[in-house]
């Protein structure tokens, strides 16, 4: 049978990054741009598949196409996100080997659509029985309740995902699965008390405004009109193409299916309201006769009725801080700056660990593994700021594992096949990640001491400190110390230090480090959220129970998130990566649209060169003997048109005939490995001669 190895496919670029002649960032570029303009969205590096987004819905999901990647080998058919997943799936129900797929790409690049394809490949082809069904439809429904939670519409996507999430399917010995864990990390929690212009909050507020029943309204005590909401961005409220109130139906439905009590999601819209409420709630100085300032509430505010949480207990708690030390409480009066301060962090507190409770609750009815790693390059550079620290930092370490694990699966699969492991150079960025996460001279560490230190801690003071530890580092750069190497480029402002990261310069303002890092939530606050006679808010601030008071500060936005990636990386290492590039071809979400800049830049920053490199240090290609005599043993008289004896052989005798030099190829025990990829065009180049 004639395999459709369109990989091979010149006409439409191709389907190998590995087998890119000449190899570097043009031909790269130019051969994604070829496949583009011919609807060939995928694009292999080796096992790694390359998806470009194509904002346009394509025909090749049909259930037809699944049936056609069904128990195939990966190189047969063009590239396709269901041959990973087909190859994922098989390996872990044949093999026995636990799988996993990170699938990275910023912001509107197709991550949550690929990760959508692979589940419902997953779902079609274990589909069996009522109970398999279900857990695939509960695997599918909760992307809609975590979309309406984490995501907002940006000025990139109208759909972006401002969390990541890491999903762990489970399987059976048999392949069927049994249910997942979906963990998430680094919710964008800023987002909820203020938007970036042109952006919007979270979609789960105004789904509810726009989709929620008078009834349900009038229970929350809400009011339809966005513009009545501090919270809620004035100049996006409506996106055009987004129906909210169709969005509210699908979400409540999918609630249902994943398994909500009606009570549980009646509480947790009331959560969503109190935030709504808590925004709108404003102060006034109030002098003292002591001379200092203290802030009151301006008006009632109907959060108290909806949440019961005693209105004197919430005023109380927005009008003075309560520190304790050494067993003694020093009460300070907050003022109206402070008081802003505190309310918002409450409403940051109060969304994000909904959205944490959310997740752990759907973990309860599915027991589902996709990365999503949300990240965005900010073009204004300026705004790149601690939460985009935080992510590249994330997205280092990826890098890192990711050609760790690479190397790894190349060096096993030559041990495999008996060839001679032949050294291959490339660049660790460890350095990099050490940089940011040394215990001692990490920037984090660096961040954590700043925040811990009495005195007067500024982000000036924190810069300060990096510039001392960190001026000499290769990766880092700053003007501010007086020994700095960088003292005279301009373009690098003052407040700002710039952080060479694998895949180029990121410049961060220090500006809100020390603040977000810090995420301090005033104890009267969590213990005013504990009073309150609401089963799910008081469980969503168990620290605020005097019984449990506990004098440590809890750990910083840093080092939690810091744990969360060694949590992360720790358990990619114990599972065999499969990984899914996501990239958007341009900035107007449109189709058809291929901006060369705009992609090159995101090859670059997921090191997809690198990649390619590392994948064809050794051998460029590799394939079993039996397609490959298939393929060209019309080129050979000793071959064609029957070989009788083992492939291998065949494979051989076809290569001494046409005088293939030998040090461009090595047998394996099951597969013939080719170092250079024109070998192989020369074999197509015959090929077609004959045909
Ligand atoms: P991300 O999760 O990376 O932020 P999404 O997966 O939400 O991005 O993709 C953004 C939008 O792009 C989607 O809403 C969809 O309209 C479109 N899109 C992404 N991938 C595909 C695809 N494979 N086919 C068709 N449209 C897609």
């Amino acid at each position: 049978m004639e395999t459709k190895t369109s990989l091979l496919d010149n006409m439409i670029g191709v389907g190998d990054m590995v087998l890119l002649e000449p190899l570097n960032e043009d031909t790269f570029i130019n051969n994604l741009k070829k496949r583009f303009d011919h609807s060939e969205i995928y694009t292999y590096i080796g096992s790694v598949v390359i998806s470009l987004n194509p904002y346009r819905s394509l025909p090749i999901y049909s259930p037809e196409k699944v049936e056609e990647y069904r128990n195939r080998n990966f190189y047969e058919l063009s590239p396709h996100i269901f041959a990973l997943s087909d190859e994922a799936y098989r390996s872990l129900r044949d093999q026995d080997k636990d799988q996993c797929i990170l699938i990275t790409g910023e912001s509107g690049a197709g991550k949550t659509e690929a990760s959508k394809l692979v589940m419902s490949y997953v779902a079609a082809v274990c589909g069996k029985g009522a109970e398999v069904n279900q857990v695939k439809e509960q695997l599918l429904q909760s992307n809609p309740v975590l979309e309406a939670f984490g995501n907002a519409k940006t000025v990139r996507n109208d759909n972006s995902s401002r969390f990541g999430k890491y999903m762990d399917i489970e399987f059976d010995f048999k392949g069927d699965p049994l249910g997942g864990v979906i963990s998430n990390y680094l919710l964008e929690k800023s987002r909820v008390v203020k938007q970036p212009r042109g952006e919007r909050n979270f979609h789960i507020f105004y789904q509810i405004l726009s989709g929620g029943s008078e009834d349900l309204l009038c229970k929350l005590k809400l009011e339809r009109d966005f513009s009545r909401y501090n919270y809620l961005g004035l100049d996006s409220a409506r996106v055009n193409g987004v129906d909210d109130a169709a969005n509210f139906r699908t979400v409540r439905n999918a609630m249902q299916i994943v398994g909500f009590m009606d009570h549980e999601t009646q509480s947790v819209f009331e959560v969503v309201a109190a935030v709504l409420k808590l925004g709108n709630i404003e102060f006034k100085p109030e002098s003292r006769v002591n001379g200092l300032d203290e802030s009151k509430i301006k008006d009632k505010n109907e959060i108290c009725e909806l949440t019961g949480i005693d209105q004197s207990v919430l005023e109380r708690a927005f009008s003075f801080r309560t520190v304790e030390a050494k067993q003694e409480k020093v009460s300070t009066t907050l003022n109206v700056a402070q008081a802003y301060y505190a309310r918002d962090a409450l409403a940051k507190n109060l969304y994000s660990r909904l959205f944490s409770w959310l997740v752990t609750r759907i973990n309860e009815s599915i027991k589902v593994i996709l990365l999503c790693a949300c990240k965005e390059i900010n073009k204004t550079i300026l705004e790149n700021s601690f939460e985009q620290f935080i992510i590249n930092y994330c997205n280092e370490k990826l890098q890192q594992i990711f050609i760790e694990l690479t190397l790894k699966e190349e060096q096993e699969e030559y041990i495999r096949e008996g060839i001679e492991w032949t050294h291959i150079e490339y660049f660790n960025n460890a350095i990099i990640c050490d940089l940011i996460e040394n215990n001692q001279t990490g920037i984090l560490a660096m961040l954590d001491e700043e925040c811990l230190r009495p005195g007067t801690v500024t982000d000036d003071t924190f810069l300060e400190k990096l510039n001392q530890i960190c001026a000499t580092h290769q990766h880092f750069e700053s003007r501010m110390s007086k020994c700095s190497r960088f003292l005279n480029d301009t373009s690098l402002p003052h407040c700002c230090f710039r952080i060479q990261h694998y895949a180029g310069k990121v410049m961060y303002q220090v500006e809100g480090f020390v603040d977000k890092n810090n995420d301090l939530l005033y104890r009267d606050l969590s213990q005013a959220m504990w009073k309150a006679n609401h089963s799910l808010i008081k469980d969503l601030f168990p620290e605020g129970n005097p019984a449990k008071i506990n004098l440590k500060r809890p750990p910083t936005a840093g080092s939690q998130f810091k744990a969360s990636v060694a949590t992360l990386m720790k358990n990619l290492q114990t599972k065999n990566p499969n990984y899914i590039r996501c990239i958007k071809p341009n900035d107007k979400k449109a189709a058809h649209i291929f901006n060369d800049a705009l992609v090159c830049h995101q090859v670059r920053y997921l090191g997809l060169l690198e990649n390619v490199r590392v994948r064809r240090a050794g051998y460029a290609f590799r394939q079993p003997y039996e397609p490959c005599l298939e393929r060209y043993k019309m080129l050979c008289k000793q071959t064609w048109p029957h070989w009788r004896g083992p492939a291998r052989d065949g494979v051989k005798v076809l290569f001494n005939d046409l005088e293939i030099p030998e040090e461009e190829y090595s047998f394996g025990r099951s597969k013939i490995f080719i170092r250079n990829p024109r070998t192989l065009f020369k074999l197509e180049d015959l090929r077609k001669q004959r045909l």
